[in-house]
């Protein structure tokens, strides 16, 4: 945490009783809460929801003790996935939303992001806001009168996963009895997904579907090495397909009915494929990072891609701006524009047993109808102060291959890209590469780095 920032790339993030304290929770109740008042009346509801780590209760009541000093109606939605409590904030008369998640860092993390009225993650200016008031302390405190008692609402999943059944064709599925495995990893989709895999006619076998903030499954981060049991239960239950999310929900990983994992990326492919399709055409909205494969497939059923810095809000913030039928992240984190202007892993999980039960064909052939590409990726730590220089000397090495500077720097050429990017959260160069060859995909990426590493060594 800088001297004037405490919100990176996903909210507020740190280690439980070390930078996540009540007392710096308390703060930024207070601080949404006066945000909240500039422009509202008093007793107006901001929902306050957790995951399952174990410091939920506890930052929570500090939250919300926050919220009700400012006169704001706080409301203690209990255990929800980030969607669901997004999604309760979009329909409810609420002017705010917090959602207490560290999603998929280790359980000794947990973390506060910030929901706007309208269910989209706060912009980053909504973001300094609060920070300024936080840093200042300069808090509108309600009087004495006016200070309300916390409120309970309970019923936001099953308004959640009603709306969810609603936007797919739920008798078709129904009728097809899918195997699907789901791994809950223990986070918060044990509220949801089992219900909703059930009232989609799904044979459902669950793995890690109890609450536990000690994550004891597996590490919440949904990655091929942590779902081998997933991918083994699959095969042996001979599902068509597997589905895990991540800590809080917001994502959705699949594995087909070999017990084969799929890149995110693949996944969006497949559903932007369905979407623009039914569409007639359209543009579907996702960050640099993403694979071609979704601009291949989207061009081929008559759509258009447009591409942003990554960041979930900001794919968000420009498919409003753009109308766009669909977006999302190369990570398992898909936005159905129809439901919620929000990564939705619950709804992600819903669209794909419907294109399942719609082409009646298995998932590795929908996967195998894709073209393939092959992505490395490799990382080096350099010197914090060198942070922009190194980008600005590789930009001149680049600058005739007609680079994209969005966010880090991006080289397209005929086989695939380079994209070359300092970490948001660390002191750390990310090199991606894409390729339709395997090999050279990791000669490209192992010839960047060499690149960097000589620009870093010449900069001393
Ligand atoms: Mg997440």
């Amino acid at each position: 945490m800088t001297a004037n920032r405490l919100f990176g790339t996903n909210g507020i993030r740190g280690e439980v009783n070390k930078l996540l304290t009540p007392a710096l929770s308390l703060s930024i109740g207070r601080a949404v809460g006066t945000v909240v008042r500039r422009s509202s009346p008093p007793g107006t509801e901001v929902l306050v929801a957790t995951d399952t780590r174990y410091s939920g209760d506890m930052l929570k009541a500090a939250i919300c003790a926050g919220l009700l000093s400012t006169g704001c109606q706080a409301v203690d939605t209990g255990m929800l996935p980030t969607p669901a409590l997004q999604y309760g904030v979009k329909k409810s008369t609420a002017a705010m939303g917090l959602i207490i998640t560290a999603s998929h860092n280790p359980p000794e993390y947990n973390g506060i992001k910030c929901v706007a009225g309208d269910g989209t993650e706060t912009t980053q200016d909504e973001e300094k806001e609060i920070e300024e008031i936080y840093f200042s302390e300069e808090f509108t405190l309600a009087p004495w009168n006016a200070v309300l008692g916390l409120l309970s609402r309970s019923h936001l999943t099953h308004r959640y996963t009603e709306d969810i059944l609603a936007q797919v064709d739920r008798e078709l599925i129904a009728s097809k009895r899918f195997g699907v495995v789901v791994d809950c990893a223990n986070g918060a989709t044990v509220v949801s997904a089992p219900k909703l895999l059930e009232s989609l006619g799904t044979k459902l076998v669950t793995l890690n579907a109890q609450s536990s903030g000690g994550f004891p499954g597996h590490p919440s981060e949904p990655t091929e090495d942590n779902l081998r049991d997933l991918m083994t239960m699959v095969k042996n239950t001979g599902a068509a397909m597997g589905l895990a999310h991540d800590g809080d929900g917001d994502r959705a990983i699949f594995v087909d009915e070999r017990g084969e994992f799929l890149y995110g990326d693949k996944t969006l492919a497949l559903v932007a494929k369905h979407i623009v399709m039914e569409n007639g055409g359209g543009k579907v909205v996702t960050a640099i990072n993403t694979s071609n494969v979704l601009e291949d497939v989207v061009k081929e059923a008559g759509g258009e891609v447009i591409y942003t810095p990554i960041g979930s809000p900001i794919v968000a913030r420009v498919m409003i701006k753009e109308k766009a039928v669909f977006g999302g992240e190369e990570n398992g984190g898909l936005i159905f524009p129809k439901f919620q202007y929000c990564r939705d892993g619950g709804m992600t999980s819903a669209a794909i047993l419907e294109i399942l039960a719609n082409r009646e064909r298995s998932l590795s052939e929908l996967m195998g109808e894709m073209p393939e590409y092959h992505l490395c990726k490799l990382k080096f730590k350099y010197p914090p102060h060198l942070r922009e220089k190194i980008l600005e000397k590789y930009l001149c090495l680049v600058k005739d291959k007609n680079p994209l500077t969005l966010d880090g720097i991006k080289v397209l050429d005929d086989t695939g890209w380079v994209l070359v990017r300092p970490s948001g959260t660390e002191t750390i160069y990310r090199i991606q590469v894409e390729d339709s060859d395997p090999v050279r995909a990791n000669k490209k990426a192992d010839d960047t780095k060499r690149v960097l590493l000589e620009i870093v060594e010449g900069l001393g």
